[in-house]
């Protein structure tokens, strides 16, 4: 690729399209893509490991990242702090891997103004009932969290249009093909394809 780079891939969406599967297919489908694993303060779910979904720590580890500059963004999101450490994406761009983030709209704003050539991907769910009924099948969190994620998703879907693609998850399968294809796509482009051809 053009200037020896890799591809940051960002995905963003409300709480409870379905992120996190197809993330997680994602990458047991596609051996080349790193995932970035973010810092937050909030709880572990359960099922959830240290290190493989989040790397869980208080507010005040936190905030030492915040100030020894560790983070590549940074947002409050419902009442809990989340982040992306700098210097696993700056190493794996610099190795020309493809790295995969998944983080909330504030997160993403930041991250394009330092890497604009970034593929910004919003999933959307097929319909706010069906977004709804998926918080509430979850049963991870409590009413008021429903509410406020809920509320959070609609204020979110105005922001849609500073993304470069939108994928609806309507079957998971679906969508992780689409993004599969926008990936495969973004890396055949002339804006990073390297614009000569090996001479052997
Ligand atoms: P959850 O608590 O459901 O795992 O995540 C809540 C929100 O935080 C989701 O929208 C998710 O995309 C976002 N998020 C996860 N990691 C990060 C991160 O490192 N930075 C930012 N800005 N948002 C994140």
């Amino acid at each position: 690729m053009k200037n020896n780079k890799g591809m940051l891939v960002v995905l963003s969406g409300p709480a409870g399209v379905g992120k996190g599967t197809i993330c997680r297919a994602l990458l047991a489908q596609a051996a080349d893509l790193e995932y970035s694993v973010s810092v937050t303060t909030r709880g572990c779910r359960p099922g959830e490991n240290e290190g493989k979904e989040y790397y869980f720590r208080t507010k005040e580890e936190f905030q030492k990242m915040i100030e020894n500059q560790e983070l590549l963004e940074w947002a409050e999101f419902c009442g809990n702090y989340y982040g992306t450490p700098k210097f696993h994406v700056e190493k794996a761009l610099n190795n020309n891997k493809t790295v995969l983030l998944e983080i909330d709209i504030q997160g993403a704003k930041q991250v394009k103004k330092m890497y604009p050539d970034g593929v910004f991907i919003f999933i959307v769910p097929p319909s706010l009932k069906i977004l709804s009924e998926r918080l509430y099948g979850r049963g991870t969190e409590t009413e008021d969290i429903i509410q406020l994620r809920l509320a959070k998703a609609l204020e979110e879907l105005e922001e849609i249009k500073d993304y470069n693609y939108i994928v609806e998850n309507d079957y998971i399968h679906a969508a992780v093909e689409k993004i599969k294809c926008i990936i495969t796509a973004e890396r055949c482009s002339t804006s990073r394809y390297p614009l000569k051809i090996k001479e052997e």
